[in-house]
């Protein structure tokens, strides 16, 4: 009887990750899975695109952590639209915790939404939110070795972002390995080596977001 009942929670939740999408193309929203581990730069590396952003494309932020609002905080300090979903010690974001979400925004006021995970490199990726696009942001801080170890995170991104790039000389940084092993797991995932202190790379890979935003919405 166990394997029933699994399968039963995964269909909900890819049930309503399929009601979340609905939501999101009718509203014209594009939204971005961000996934990462703790500390690796993503609500950092969120607001350094939010500054890039062309002035045409309003942001909002969804912000997925364990427990407090910090991160909610430092986004909603900038003037953008954030909702913070305290998960009470879960490890993932589903797809319910988004709908629930939702109504507290005007969605019809947003054209990019940032879902910023749970800080956890295995199971976020379990689990469809709806979103249009699933990104994986990886640090130079947490080594070169991270496609290695954690592969299927990495199988299932449609972009890989490495951040803290201002700092890749200090961790000795090995960036042609990295590559390696993310080509092993993912052939097709283009790589943004990017750092939200300095600006460096955000540029490149708002070009090509907007790119794949564009394409979705035609
Ligand atoms: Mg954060
Ligand atoms: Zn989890």
């Amino acid at each position: 009887m166990k394997i029933p009942v699994v399968k039963q929670i995964l269909s909900s939740n890819d049930q309503i990750a399929a009601e979340n999408e609905k939501n999101f193309r009718e509203n014209g929203v594009f939204a971005l899975n961000l996934m990462a581990a703790p500390g690796a730069g993503k609500t950092t590396f969120i607001l350094a695109t939010i500054d890039h952003l062309p002035d045409s494309i309003r942001p909002a932020v969804i912000e997925g952590d364990l427990a407090s609002t910090i991160d909610a905080d430092t986004i909603s300090q900038r003037g953008v639209p954030v909702i913070q979903i305290n998960t009470g010690g879960g490890c993932h974001l589903d797809a319910p915790m988004i709908r629930d979400s939702l109504p507290h925004f005007a969605l019809t006021d947003i054209d990019l939404l940032f879902v910023e995970n749970v800080g956890n490199l295995v199971c976020p990726s379990n689990f469809n939110l709806g979103t249009a696009l699933s990104v994986v942001v990886s640090s130079t801080a947490e080594g070169h070795d991270k496609p290695y170890k954690y592969p299927g995170i990495f199988a299932t991104a449609d972009v890989v972002i490495l951040t803290k790039a201002d700092i890749l000389e200090v961790f000795d940084f090995d960036l042609e390995f990295f590559e390696r092993g993310l080509k092993a797991v993912n052939p097709t995932a283009p790589l943004f080596v990017v750092s939200g202190r300095t600006g460096k790379g955000i540029d490149t890979w708002i070009t090509w977001l907007m790119n794949r935003k564009d394409k979705y919405q035609s």
